[in-house]
Order: structure tokens, then sequence, then C-alpha cells
């Protein structure tokens, strides 16, 4: 019995690292991510871990998921691009807004030196941070805070996700933006698509770059400010 549950166990375990291996090849790869060690983090993170029980067949799926309380977790092509956009390296400090699940910061952090995460809903906070720590991502901090005002104390970053739908570039976080460093942004209206933007820091000047339109769920503020 104990036998085929082990066996069951490590069955199952490789029709995931299967379906993982599909998801690269037919919707990042093929879509042109090539860098290494963006396809090789979307490799390992286990993404089946990171959604809903119910949903854990679907994780590999090319589409976003409920994760609770009205929000989502990314598709894993976004996750890849938004990893990739910023280039990556191993001695980044990276900030990202909007935690969520956890996933994408999961996946930066196979890649970076840290990762500073900042979510706003406490529950999802919370569970995120236990699931973090119960996987062993060691580099990853967690915040239940509203992300508009960034995490100054640890800046300044070297690059920042941010993984709600804004309105405008938040001020703080362009401010704790390191010189070359770059931002991944969604602007644009909540509830319709928004432009994914590009924003870079040179010489203290700064670039922006639209590219692509996508649907994120919206960056909201803390009510008591
Ligand atoms: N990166 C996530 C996807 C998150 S969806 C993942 O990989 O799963 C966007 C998240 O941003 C939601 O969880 C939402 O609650 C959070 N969010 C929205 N506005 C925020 C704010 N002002 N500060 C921090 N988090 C915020």
């Amino acid at each position: 019995m104990l036998l085929l549950f082990l066996a069951l166990g490590f069955q199952e375990k490789n029709n995931y690292k299967e379906a993982r291996e599909k998801m690269v090849n037919s919707q990042i790869k093929a879509r042109g991510i090539r860098g290494s060690s963006t396809l090789a983090a979307m490799r390992t993170v286990p993404r089946h871990k990171f959604v809903q029980k119910k949903d854990m067949a679907s994780a590999y799926f090319d589409s976003p998921l409920p994760i609770g309380h009205g929000q989502t977790i990314s598709q894993p092509y976004i996750v890849a691009f938004m990893t990739e956009i910023i280039k990556p390296k191993k001695d980044f400090k990276v900030l990202e807004i909007g935690t969520g699940s956890g996933y994408q910061a999961a996946v930066l952090s196979l890649i970076v030196d840290s990762v500073y995460t900042i979510e706003i809903i406490e529950p999802l906070f919370n569970q995120s941070k236990k699931r973090l720590k119960d996987l062993n991502y060691n580099n990853i901090l967690v915040k239940n805070a509203d992300g508009y005002h960034g995490w100054e104390e640890k800046g300044p970053f070297d690059a920042i996700v941010v993984t709600a739908a804004a309105e405008f570039v938040p001020p703080p976080l362009m401010k704790q933006l390191k010189d070359g460093g770059k931002m991944i942004i969604p602007v644009g209206t909540p509830f319709t698509t928004q432009q994914l933007l590009l924003v870079e820091k040179k010489n203290g000047k700064i670039k922006t770059k639209n590219l692509m339109f996508v649907r994120f769920v919206p960056f909201t503020r803390a009510k008591d400010e």
C-alpha cells in the first residue's frame, strides 16, 4: 500500500514536470523568450502549488487563474515576459508590487539575489508568506502594505515589477529605482486593457516604452490614505 502511494506520488510529480516542460516549449519559447535563466526558472517553479487545489490540473494552461479575493495568478507567458524584460542578473535586488500567489516572486528568486514583494490583501499576504517559506524560497521577503509607497528601507532596487494595473507610475517607485534600473508596470484604466510599460532610468532621465496590451487586476490603495 505504501509503495502504491509512493508510486502514485512519483507519477504525479512527473506529470507536473512534463506539463511544465510543455508549457515552456509551447507557450514561452515558442513566443520568443530565449533567456536561459528565465526558461530554467519557469521549468523549475511548481506552478501547481501556487494555485487553488481545484485548479491544480489547469495550473500549466495558457491562462491566468483565480487565486481568491478577486485576484489572479498571471498567465505563464506574462510572468516569463516580465521576468525577461528586466534583464535579471545574479546580483539584482528586485521589488515586486502585488505578491498575489507568490509565483512571480518565486520565479524571480531563482535568478536574482533577493526579491522584496508587497501584497495589500492580508489573507493573500499570509498565505503566500507561508507558501514561500514551506517551499524554501529563502531569498524572498514579503510585506503586507500598500505597494504605492514601495519599500524605501530596502531600496534602491535594480528592477521593479508591478503586477497590478496602475493609473500612473507611482512616484515613490520611480524614486526607489536605481539609476540604470528597469521597471515593468501595466498602466491604464482598471477593468479594461492596459499598456505594459517599460520604464528605464538612465543618468537621471526617464525613458518609457509601450510593450503590449495586457489585462491585469487593479492596483488598489489603502483606505486610510
Ligand atoms: N504577481 C502575482 C499576481 C498578482 S495579481 C502572482 O504571481 O500570483 C495582483 C496582486 O496585486 C493582487 O494580489 C492584489 O491584491 C495586489 N495589489 C493590488 N494593489 C496593490 C497595492 N497597492 N499594493 C500591493 N499589492 C497590491
